[in-house]
């Protein structure tokens, strides 16, 4: 469809993809329903699961721009219009989006994970094509829209050698050599050692063990028991979701992190993870690029996760990535990762504002509207966009305008890249 001179120059609406993944949460429970009922063709079904919402160009779901009543793919429109992404990231990356952005909403564990390096990622797909499709690296962040818990990075180490030292399961699973190297040592290589030891055991092991820990701990609750000291009610959880899993096992090496909302992961290089439930957004580098080796029916890859993650132990605190306050605006968040590709700002506009100006950035950015509602004016032409819950707009580089507020507080989280 060709598109008139001027329309590349203002925002546009976005019309996007929902993914059914049976990870999901189930009808109207699910952020990413919600939010996808404004668009044009959603017909929700109570007791189906809406997993993501993704708005970006991935070929999988990719989004399409809503103009004068038709529609084209975003991907063919910026091919059209490749300065809608300003001229710096046009050249750092090809002429193409950098970043897919997405809504999740997780109703049962995603798989544990680590994401390569750009250099690893590049050999990976040299080495395995058929596994590793893609050569590019995949930093992710995801930002809490609820209460959102997550398994991220290592423990400090002195509480992995106390699950060690107290479950005598999880003792047994990883082996006598693996408990010496836990008690003894207190570095990066004890660690490795115990984990490699954890994750290489074999099925039937672990379940047996897992097993046993599942009735000790079911018999202690039936008994009033406190079970936290064993994350009980993790364990008891994932286990009815993945039975016999060996990423069970995992929340004794894993932080188990229930983020509040506005509360941020970013998960760079090597960094072992699980999401596990609750609504977030998430902004990556456009990328499939995923090593695992628990919790999922997915293929797992335990030998190359093992040798790449990063073993470092941090508390919860230290995990969490810290948001700054827009040095030039007071309704705005800043989650700026140490990655090119993408940033995010979380704008929350208050009721008293009714009109709030988005300043031009010089690199593409796609904003969504969690909450909240009001009007964009098109300068050149008659056409405004009306935003509700669920409104998706795409802003071309460079681009300033004025958003019209209904007198609500607006919630709108805003994946952009400028270099
Ligand atoms: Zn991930």
């Amino acid at each position: 469809m060709a598109f008139p001179a001027d329309s590349a120059e203002e925002v546009v609406e976005l019309k996007c993809a929902v993914q059914c993944y049976a990870w999901g949460k189930i009808g109207l429970s699910s952020t990413v329903a919600q939010l996808a009922q404004h668009s044009f063709s959603f017909k929700l079904k109570e007791d189906k699961p809406y997993s993501e919402l993704w708005m970006g160009t991935h070929t999988n779901g990719p989004s399409k721009v809503l103009f004068r009543k038709e529609e084209v793919l975003l991907s063919e429109w910026i091919d059209k219009n490749t300065h809608v992404l300003g001229d710096t990231v046009k050249e750092a990356f090809d002429g193409n989006l950098p970043y897919l952005f997405k809504v999740l909403s997780v109703n049962k564990a995603l798989s544990i994970q680590a994401h390569p390096s750009k250099s690893h990622a590049k050999r990976l797909h040299k080495e395995r094509p058929d596994v590793y499709k893609d050569p590019n690296h995949k930093p992710e962040m995801a930002i809490a829209l609820t209460a959102f818990e997550s398994l991220c990075g290592f423990r400090p180490f002195a509480e992995i050698q106390n699950y060690v030292r107290t479950i005598p399961e999880l003792a047994f699973v990883i082996g006598e050599e693996a408990v010496d190297a836990i008690a003894s040592g207190s570095d990066f290589e004890a660690l490795k050692i115990t984990f490699t030891s954890l994750m290489g055991s074999s099925p039937d092991v672990v379940s047996k063990h897992l097993q046993n820990l599942v009735d000790r701990i079911t018999k202690m609750k039936s008994s009033s028991h406190d079970i936290s000291p064993y994350c009980g009610e993790l364990l008891l959880r994932l286990n009815s979701q993945f039975p016999g899993d060996v990423g069970c096992f995992c929340i004794y090496f894993l932080n188990y992190i229930t983020l509040k909302p506005g509360e941020a992961l970013f998960l760079g290089p090597n960094l072992p993870h699980a999401y596990l439930a609750g609504d977030c957004m998430e902004c990556m580098a456009c990328s499939d690029n995923v090593v695992r080796a628990g919790l999922t029916p997915k293929l797992k890859d335990v030998d190359t996760l093992c040798q790449m993650l990063d073993y470092g132990c941090h508390t919860k605190e230290e995990t969490i990535f810290p948001c700054r306050p827009s040095p030039s605006d007071p309704y705005v968040s800043i989650y700026d990762p140490p990655v090119p590709d993408f940033a995010v700002a979380r704008i929350q506009i208050p009721s008293s504002c009714l009109s709030y100006k988005f300043q031009g950035l010089n690199g593409p950015s796609i904003a969504i509207m969690i909450s909240g509602s009001g009007t964009i004016h098109k300068t050149s032409t008659n056409l405004k966009i009306d935003l509700r819950k669920g409104t998706v707009v795409f802003i071309p580089a460079n681009t300033c305008f004025e958003l019209k507020c209904d007198g609500v507080d607006c919630e709108i989280y805003q994946a952009y890249c400028v270099l």
